[in-house]
Order: structure tokens, then C-alpha cells, then sequence
């Protein structure tokens, strides 16, 4: 994370001669020498750092070395001044609190080195943690990003199973951590689910340093980039994909967020919505607007008689594959990010290099520097 040292820290009121205040400002600088965590700090606190050097290890003043090296180039980069999830260090407050870009974070948290290692990304499963973590590489190399890396520890919670995991780690608060999930609408005025909206009630209530966010779209795999689909998949499921990329370019701009691409979107699944809901107006706009288009499509809908959408084999949209996103993950793994970041296309893909934007800023780290 983005560890920036409060001015509190050159007053008075500030004690060297505490062990346990040297001890903390060890633990942060050491997650700096690292690379875990990226650290700064004003002139005036660079001053009075500089004037207690020998007090502190050689890890510490090496990262001193470098915070000064630094402030000869003057400002920082504008992607480093924009980050929106910083931890501000201040020795004179005993509790977190969240600020516009960040977390006020009393000094004394880092007594406990627990705190040195990367933020958490979690994650439903594994898999969605590992491709979203390419969406922040991405972003990285888009914006050309030198001098800092993404850090970052990834776990999957267990599918609905997340919202006792990060309740366990909001109480325990020995990880800073950063939850994405599937926002599971099924329409865009649609609210989040049951599990998504719980993720979002724990963050919001706790008092610790965590953020939530929800994929912009139903689930993650409304949030890859087409182009990585069209090459992850086993060529079994590709007739399919083609199909939905076809109605989704009919069905215009928002359809591609909401549909199910792992089981389909199946024409009584549309029907048994509540009458007259926003999600049901949503989905019967759509086919009728697909059915106008497609007098195949039209004639395999008008024919459904199925009793329930567990019955029904009318697809609205096919059904690429349960292991999209695995088969993605597959994909990115045998590729560079270099090389799989040359396929994402301006514009269309800006959600994905936007989720890793907050990604990158919950989890940016210094490069590892050298001794
Ligand atoms: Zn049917």
C-alpha cells in the first residue's frame, strides 16, 4: 500500500528515544526496503529522519537514501498523487479513520509486524483473484507506470463462504485488505446480491483499513476483455461465444455486462422474473429487440412451452463454458502480460483497466531495493 508518513512525525511531541516508536517506523521501513508497501514522506519529515539516522538499521537508511534521492525529482508522478486507498501515519491519533483518499492510521498499529507483508485481494476463488490481478498489471503497462509494482497477497474466500472470511479479517486486523466480488445484478438498475451487499455492510461498518468493490457488471467474466475470450477458449466452446458476441453487437452497449456467459441466458429464466421488475423490463426489451433482428432466434422463443427455467433449452444467449474464467486464467499465465495487454482494445475494455487501477492503488509497492 501507499504508506505516506505524516508531518506529526517531525513535531515535538515525537520521541526518538521510544523504543517502540524506532521499532514501528522499522517494521514500515523495512515493507519499504522490501517492496511489500511503497512509502513517503514531506522534506520535514525527510529532515528529522535524516537527523536520526544512526538510530535505525541499515534497511532503514537505505530507504532513506532513496526517500531523499526522490525528492530531488521533485513531485511525485501524477499516478502515484492519484492514488485513492493511501495509509497516512500519524503518532497522535488511536484509531483508523477513512479519509477521501484513504486511512488516518495511528503509528502504534505497526508495532506488530503483521502489517509488513502485502494487502490481501479476496476474492470469491482463487481464479477470479489471479485474473484480476493481470487487470492491475495491465493498468500498470497501459500507463507506462516505472519506479513501483503491484504487491499483493491473493486468496479465494470460498464462494458465498467471503463473507465470514473478510468478517474474520475485518475483527482480527492483521491484513489491509481490498475485497472484489460479483456484483450479481441481473440488469443495470438492478441492486447487489445477497453476498455482494454484505461484503459492501462490513466494510462500510468496520474501522479498519478495507475496501469493497463489485465487478461493474453481473460477474468477472462480464469484465474480460473479449479478445482475451476469443483466445483462452477450447475451441468446443468457441461457436458459442461467436453467437453472443453476434446478439450482444444487436442487442447494443449494456447487454454484454448482464448476461450469464458461463450458463446462458435461458427464455424462461426471463419469464419467471417478477412482472413489470426492472430486471424483467430490462431482459424483455432485450429480446424483443433480438427477436426483431434474428427470425431464427424469434421462432425457437415463440415455440418455448417449458414449465420452468430449469426445463427450458430456449436460449436467449448460449452458454460458453462453466471454466471461462479458468480458461482465461490459462491463457494469461502461457503469455506475458506484455503481450496479452496488446490485445485489450481502447475504450471497450476501460472497465477492466479501471478495476485495475483500484487494484493498483490498494496495492502498489516500491521496486525491492538493493543493498
Ligand atoms: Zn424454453
Amino acid at each position: 500500500m501507499y504508506i505516506q508518513l505524516e508531518d506529526t512525525l517531525a513535531d515535538a511531541s515525537f520521541n526518538f528515544d521510544d523504543l517502540d516508536n524506532l521499532h514501528a517506523l522499522e517494521n514500515i521501513f523495512s515493507a519499504g526496503f522490501s517492496g511489500d508497501h511503497l512509502v513517503r514522506c514531506s522534506k520535514k519529515v525527510l529532515l528529522i529522519l535524516e537527523e536520526n539516522r544512526n538510530r535505525f538499521g541499515s534497511r532503514t537508511q537505505r530507504v532513506i537514501e532513496k526517500l531523499k534521492a526522490l525528492s530531488f525529482q521533485g513531485m511525485a508522478p501524477d499516478f502515484l498523487r492519484g492514488v485513492m486507498s493511501k495509509i497516512y501515519i500519524n503518532h497522535t491519533v488511536s484509531t483508523v479513520t477513512k479519509l477521501d483518499d484513504g486511512w488516518r492510521v495511528p503509528l502504534n498499529i505497526f508495532y506488530d509486524n503483521s502489517l509488513v507483508v502485502r494487502p490481501l485481494l479476496l476474492c470469491e476463488d482463487l481464479t477470479d483473484a489471479e485474473v484480476l490481478e493481470y487487470a492491475a498489471k495491465h493498468y500498470v503497462l497501459v500507463n507506462k507506470i516505472r519506479g513501483c509494482k503491484i504487491s499483493v497477497r491473493l486468496e479465494g474466500g470460498g464462494g458465498s463462504c467471503i463473507t465470514d472470511r473478510l468478517d474474520y479479517i475485518l475483527r482480527a486486523q492483521r491484513d489491509f485488505v481490498l475485497c472484489i466480488t460479483d456484483s450479481d445484478k441481473l440488469s443495470p438498475s438492478d441492486n447487489l446480491d445477497d453476498t455482494a451487499g454484505k461484503c459492501a455492510n462490513l466494510i462500510k461498518s468496520s474501522n479498519w483499513v478495507a475496501r469493497y468493490l463489485p465487478t461493474p457488471g453481473r460477474e468477472l467474466e462480464n469484465l474480460i476483455p473479449w479478445r482475451f475470450i476469443d483466445q483462452a477458449l477450447n475451441v468446443d466452446c468457441t461457436r458459442r461465444w461467436e453467437v453472443i458476441k453476434r446478439l450482444c453487437n444487436i442487442a447494443g452497449s449494456s447487454v454484454a455486462d448482464y448476461i450469464d456467459i458461463k450458463e446462458g441466458v435461458r427464455n424462461r429464466w426471463v419469464l419467471e422474473m417478477p412482472d413489470g421488475s426492472p430486471n424483467r423490463m430490462y431482459w424483455e426489451a432485450i429480446i424483443d429487440l433480438l427477436k426483431e433482428k434474428d427470425p431464427q432466434l424469434q421462432a425457437l422463443l415463440d415455440k418455448c412451452n417449458h414449465s420452468s427455467k430449469d426445463a427450458c433449452e430456449c436460449y436467449v444467449f448460449p452458454n460458453v463454458a462453466k471454466r471461462t474464467a479458468d480458461q482465461v486464467l490459462g491463457w494469461l499465465k502461457i503469455n506475458t502480460p506484455h503481450k496479452s495487454a496488446e490485445s485489450l482494445e481502447r475504450r471497450l475494455d476501460d472497465d477492466w483497466v479501471n478495476i485495475g487501477r483500484e487494484i493498483f492503488d490498494f496495492c502498489c509497492g516500491d521496486d525491492k531495493i538493493r543493498l
